[in-house]
């Protein structure tokens, strides 16, 4: 199944999800497009996959987000030191990052695609965010093993 589908399948179940928690129009649209796009998280493990060309964009510029956000919260009192850090930092995560994906590649349909791993994202985004988004990022996640009617545990 390809990521079109997979996205449209976890948008349908974001959907549901915003439903059975009644939740107003804007929240409900934003589960279901947070819905959409775990869908498609599964396959991180794809070479070729549209999750994996999101992610070499937006991990690198999370990375620094992120590094920019932890070093100088106070955002105009940014030092030239503290650019350093941020600078390491963000190159850090970022090449752990590429270091996994190339040299610790789960393979296709293994770890990526259990019920454990939509567990384990859901709790990630339940640290980032809230509990609605949680709960459709393993919305989103589980209709992808859904579709790929590949459904295991661990
Ligand atoms: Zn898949």
């Amino acid at each position: 199944m390809n990521w079109p589908e997979h996205m449209f399948i976890g948008a349908l179940f974001g959907l549901i999800l915003a439903l059975f928690l009644q939740l107003p129009i804007i929240e409900g649209g934003l589960v279901a497009g947070m819905a959409a796009i775990s869908a498609l998280a599964p396959d991180i493990d794809h070479d070729s996959s549209k999750i994996r060309k999101i992610s070499n964009i937006t991990v690198p510029i999370a990375a620094f987000g992120f590094s920019f956000a932890a070093t100088c919260s106070e955002g105009v009192m940014c030092t030239l030191d503290d650019m350093r850090s941020i600078i390491i930092l963000g190159l850090a995560i970022t090449g752990l990052y590429m270091i996994v994906i190339t040299f610790f590649k789960p393979k296709h349909r293994g770890i990526t695609h259990t019920i454990f791993s939509a567990l384990v994202f859901a709790i990630f985004i339940y640290i980032f965010s809230d509990l609605n988004f949680a709960f459709a990022g393993f919305a989103g996640y589980a209709s992808h093993l859904l579709a790929d009617k590949h459904i295991r545990m661990i």
